[in-house]
């Protein structure tokens, strides 16, 4: 019935990013012949019993609006396959899932706060070790051990944006056998392919940037290697936490523009960093683009900022969150609207206090999402709220 791109995955590599994004999950479609992708609201398919193999049985296995996709996401990692899931966390807990007892994972120090816990609060009772690190130099492979399996690191990091160099840190574990996760929600693929950089598998929140108008969730996990797609289809089919029709097809929608959104996010961040750099409030400012590993692998900032306020305390942040206008004050990131938030007492607040100074998540730190909005009214709020 619906024939999604797959047969012309390879024939569209010399495609644009853009291209890819929009045409690359065309379907060919059943009589209707919509141009868009239509939405299979259904949890089952009529089988024909006439020997022909079936490709769409039940729900929970494949279904029309999450191929397309996965195709999309595919080509715009530059992977073998993509599998998507509920949420950012059911794709991260997917690649976990494969390891056994015993197992030692070597993640970075900076990450999601829901990947943390799940580490902490549910691999740790399976007897699974983890160990954090900044990736800064290669002293991170002292900490190997013979049952190390996993290397997990997002870049930039949340929340102080430190760019990790993801070759280097390839290279070396490649050489201990070791299997490289790089969360790439920050950055989104228009901006890095991590595959191309030689990690094993991608995670994205959709959430964020992919889908773009903070109204879904979902996650997918991206990988170079074919090997991967079959056990992380049988481990979605097999636990559950799939993404339904209706939430593919807007997340199809979404990722249709994110070239276009990651411009104007960069663009909005680059003059917004300008502002906050001369400001007589700002004691410390942090974005992706002149750090070193940046020109080797990003093809533009983003548009995550985080900065400190001057002698600030919680309750000097508060007063200036609460003046902002534009800005909303929320946690999640990546929309086309502008967000603020407060690492040590929001996304951050699960890490004890002394742990967080010394992650230089301090007080007075603010995180910023840059909208798409008109820069010259994001600045105006960020102007009026220091004020
Ligand atoms: C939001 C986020 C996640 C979790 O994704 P959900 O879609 O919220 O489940 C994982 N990693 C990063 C970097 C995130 O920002």
């Amino acid at each position: 019935m619906v024939a999604t791109a797959n047969q012309s995955k390879n024939q569209h590599e010399e495609w644009g990013f853009s291209t890819r994004a929009i045409h690359q999950a065309q379907t060919s479609l059943d009589q209707s012949r919509a141009t868009t992708m239509p939405i299979y609201q259904t949890s089952t398919y009529t089988q024909v019993l006439d020997g022909t193999p079936v490709h769409y049985e039940y729900g929970r296995g494949d279904s029309p609006n999450r191929e397309a996709l996965e195709d999309t996401l595919t080509a715009l990692e530059n992977g073998q396959f993509a599998v998507v899931f509920g949420s950012g966390m059911a794709a991260c807990d997917a690649i976990l899932r494969h390891l056994n007892p015993g197992d030692h994972i070597i993640a970075g120090l900076d990450l999601y706060g829901g990947v943390y816990r799940l580490l902490e609060q549910v691999y740790r009772q399976h007897h699974i070790a983890v160990d954090y690190c900044t990736f800064d130099t290669d002293d991170w492979v002292t900490r190997i051990r013979p049952t190390t399996r996993l290397v997990w690191l997002e870049t930039p990091t949340n929340p102080l944006l430190h760019v990790i160099d993801i070759e280097r840190v390839t290279q070396k574990a490649h050489l201990h056998d070791l299997t490289v996760v790089v969360d790439n929600t920050f950055a989104s693929p228009y901006l890095q392919n991590p595959l191309c950089l030689g990690a094993d598998l991608v995670v994205h929140s959709m959430t964020k940037y992919i889908a773009g108008h903070s109204d879904v969730i979902g996650g997918v996990v991206i990988g170079g290697d074919a090997r991967w797609r079959e056990s992380l289809q049988f481990l979605r089919n097999a636990t559950g936490p799939i993404l339904g029709p209706f939430d593919a097809w807007l997340i199809l929608r979404g990722v249709k523009t994110l070239a276009l959104r990651m411009q104007q996010h960069t663009q909005n961040a680059l003059h917004i960093v300008q502002f906050l750099k001369t400001h007589p409030r700002v004691s410390q400012l942090y974005y992706p683009e002149g750090q070193v590993a940046y020109s080797k692998q990003m093809r533009g900032g983003g548009g995550m900022i985080s900065f400190v306020l001057k002698d600030a305390d919680t309750t000097h942040v508060y007063e200036v969150l609460r003046k902002f206008r534009v800005f909303a004050v929320a946690e999640s990131l990546g929309g086309v609207e502008s967000l603020v938030s407060h690492p040590a007492t929001m996304t951050h607040s699960a890490i004890p206090e002394e742990e967080r100074n010394r992650r230089g998540i301090v007080p007075g730190l603010i995180r910023l999402s840059v909208g798409i909005e008109d820069v010259k009214d994001l600045i105006a709020d960020l102007e009026h709220a220091l004020d």
